[in-house]
């Protein structure tokens, strides 16, 4: 999605709906730093809520309808009586996201009245930077705000997962709503998920992020990411722990033998990508940028060998970025998200930005004849409740 003027997107609201909204939210895409495919383990994950989101005005119908409108491309208006929130197929997938959440609310006794409701923004949809997740966030605070009442951020995106799980068939972590609804500017967020303990850790402010999306997505992509947490069960279970998060090295090492050979390399994936994660912080901590980089290429080569997750156009663009090196201030660069497509991140030196976005599109756009979406962007802070006329950002 671009962002066309999304100052005005009340004014686009009135044209739409005919009346003012009464409410608006803005909920941020992440990025995740280190500690990928871990999360439904149980384990370490650093995401970073970003300057891109999801952004959606609203207003009670009195209608006994829900009538649902998203600027995003190729995604069409509907309206549903509020008493059929049941999943949806087709051309009507994306409502599952908004549907669900507000199933799980009607679930827990809330009123769900009739609304209109404006989705807008500038966070790319599919591209590994939770589209999902922000819609989902939106939705939910859309209701809190209008019900004059809210959850917590971990009743909320324990709430959104469940509507993930649920209406859209995604069997997703819960990294993905907590950094959306608990990020910080300037921040990155150390998240244990055992037991959804957040802290926050500052980033370098010379280290920049730079997003490539590598605008594909491989068609394999939802039924390999349920086979991967499949995987990590039968790993775990091998090993006689209830999580990978509770198998040591030491354990792997003296177990791999008597394992299924992909099931070793699952878990060495897991055990090793969140032993990165504290060892990133501190990296980050100390501004070694070396660390830090050796650390992310290790991340990727991981999901690349181990956990067979990457592509060739997210393995292109990672070395892409390797290759540049100090030169264009590169500090690391790795995929991230779920892997088959979806965007990169490179951590490159504060200023050179510009030149290192360039370097990537040309070296994709060699390869693979279209152009990656590659654009800087910084930790922003969590979802929030705004006022209707509230300028874009
Ligand atoms: P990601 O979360 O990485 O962006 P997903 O495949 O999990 O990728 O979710 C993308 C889907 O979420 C889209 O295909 C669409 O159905 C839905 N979606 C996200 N943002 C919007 C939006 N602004 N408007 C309509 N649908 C959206
Ligand atoms: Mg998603």
């Amino acid at each position: 999605m671009s962002s066309p003027a999304l100052s005005s997107l009340s004014a686009r609201f009135a044209v739409r709906f005919g009346t003012d909204p009464a409410l608006r939210v803005r909920a941020p895409g992440r990025v995740n730093l280190i500690g990928e495919h871990v999360d439904y383990v149980g384990g370490l994950v650093l995401p970073v809520a970003i300057d891109r989101a999801v952004h959606a005005v609203a207003a009670p119908n009195g209608a006994g309808l829900l009538r649902l409108v998203s600027e995003a491309p190729g995604v069409a208006a509907v309206e549903v009586p509020v008493d059929a929130l049941g999943p949806r197929a087709g051309a009507e997938h994306w409502l599952n996201y908004v549907l669900g959440v507000l199933a799980q609310y009607r679930d827990r006794g809330w009123k769900v009245p009739g609304l209109d409701i404006l989705f807008a923004g500038d966070l790319p949809l599919g591209a590994g930077l939770s589209s999902s997740a922000a819609l989902e966030t939106a939705t939910a605070l859309l209701l809190e705000g209008l019900s004059g009442r809210g959850l917590d951020p971990i009743g909320r995106a324990r709430l959104c997962q469940q509507a993930e799980h649920g209406h859209a068939g995604v069997p997703c972590g819960l990294m993905d709503q907590l950094a959306v609804g608990a990020g910080r500017a300037g921040h990155a967020l150390l998240i244990d998920c055992r037991d959804l303990r957040v802290t926050p850790v500052p980033l370098p402010p010379d280290w920049s992020i730079v997003v490539a999306d590598t605008r594909v997505k491989h068609a394999l992509a939802d039924g390999e990411y349920r086979r991967r947490r499949e995987d990590c069960e039968a790993a775990a279970r091998a090993l006689g722990v209830s999580t990978l998060r509770d198998a040591s090295p030491e354990l792997l090492a003296t177990n791999a033998a008597r394992l299924d050979e992909r099931l070793v390399r699952r878990a060495r994936h897991v055990v090793t990508e969140i032993a990165r994660v504290p060892a990133f912080v501190a990296a980050a901590a100390a501004g070694d940028a070396g660390a830090a980089g050796e650390l992310l290429r290790a991340s990727h080569l991981s999901l690349r060998d181990d956990f067979e997750v990457s592509c060739p156009e997210l393995d292109a663009l990672a070395e892409a970025a390797w290759r540049a090196g100090a030169e264009l201030g590169v500090i690391g660069a790795r995929m991230t998200g779920g892997g088959f497509g979806g965007a990169t991140i490179t951590l490159v030196r504060r200023g050179q930005e510009a030149e290192l976005a360039r370097h990537l599109e040309v070296d994709f756009a060699g390869r693979f004849g279209h152009t990656p979406l590659v654009f800087v962007t910084r930790a922003a802070g969590a979802a929030e409740i705004l006022p209707p006329d509230h300028p874009a950002k």
